[in-house]
């Protein structure tokens, strides 16, 4: 069980709990991309156990009309023991998704796993179509990867990333990142042969410039949020565009909840009056 004041932000810590949230979403016409928390293994039995949660998932997924998809990390599923473990792992999912047609995300963390997400993302998307890469506004490199990716399947989510990297290799401020986020934008809708653009971000404006992009273009796009992130926002624009909610679950719980909290003043003074209030 997580205390009531974690669940805006995680949906339990079970399956269940998860795929129940995902139906009260269905009913608002919201669609879930179910994330397992967990991250930086560097034990081959902790990264298969979270495999194996992922495959049972999406086995119970392709038995409902939920419609979910998943998102997995990289370092979840064995990129912190080695590349190799990671890419069996993957593929194990891929293909467990593929029996079920259960779309699969796979999450883009700091700048020393890129090149590996990227490569194993190439070699399973040509495969299975049915999956999408994440890719970070702040990293410098990230024209080049778009171009690299505009020549495969799939689908790519921007974000404006959330890791904290060096001057070298990222823009840190953040009006750069803003900058750097339109750009690509712009590339996804306008030259990209991707088939659709998901558009990562709680931003309005960066939303908006999605919607101008769309309306110019005609590119298909989707919105994705977190959990508890402007849900008001969330209910508003489903009524005209397809948005998803990307709905973590587990027991690593806690070290998830406190990022959300301590990433903004608002979500840590509701903490702090849910908790005193208790
Ligand atoms: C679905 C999804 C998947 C993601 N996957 C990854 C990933 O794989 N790798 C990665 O590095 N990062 C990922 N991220 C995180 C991302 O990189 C950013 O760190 C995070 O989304 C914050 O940037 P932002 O674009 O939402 O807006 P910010 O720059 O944080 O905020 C801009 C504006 O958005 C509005 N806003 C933001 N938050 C709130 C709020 N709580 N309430 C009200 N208004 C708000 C405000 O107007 C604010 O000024 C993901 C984000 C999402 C939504």
């Amino acid at each position: 069980m997580i205390p009531p004041v974690a669940s805006q932000f995680v949906a339990g810590t079970t399956e269940a709990e998860a795929l129940e949230h995902a139906r009260q979403l269905r009913e608002q016409g919201i669609h879930t991309i179910c994330n397992v928390l967990g991250e930086h293994y560097h034990e081959p039995a902790a990264a298969s156990g979270d495999v194996e949660r992922y495959r049972r998932l999406c086995r119970d997924v392709a038995g409902t009309d939920l419609g979910a998809c998943i998102s997995v990390k990289p370092s979840q599923i064995g990129l912190g023991i080695d590349e190799a473990t990671f890419r069996e792992n993957l593929g194990a999912i891929v293909e467990t998704a593929r029996d079920g047609g259960v779309f699969v995300w796979i999450d883009m963390e700091d700048r020393t796993t890129t090149d590996a997400t990227l490569d194993a993302f190439e070699r399973f998307v040509t495969e299975y179509p049915e999956m999408g890469v994440c890719v970070q506004a702040n990293l410098r490199r990230t024209e080049e990867d778009l171009q690299r990716l505009a020549g495969l399947p799939g689908t790519v989510r921007l974000v404006k990333g959330a890791y904290d990297e060096p001057k070298r290799v990222a823009y840190t401020d953040r009006t750069a990142v803003d900058e750097q986020y339109r750009t690509h934008l712009k590339y996804l809708f306008s030259e990209s042969s991707a088939g659709a653009v998901a558009v990562g971000s709680h931003d309005p404006r960066m939303i908006q410039r999605a919607i101008e992009l769309h309306d110019a273009y005609g590119t298909e796009f989707e919105i994705q949020m977190l959990m508890g992130v402007r849900e008001d926002a969330q209910a508003e624009l489903v009524e005209e565009y397809d948005v998803y909610q990307y709905v973590p679950y587990g027991d690593k719980w806690l070290s998830y909840f406190s990022r959300r909290v301590m990433e903004r003043r608002e979500n840590l003074t509701f903490a702090l009056r849910a908790i005193l209030n208790r």
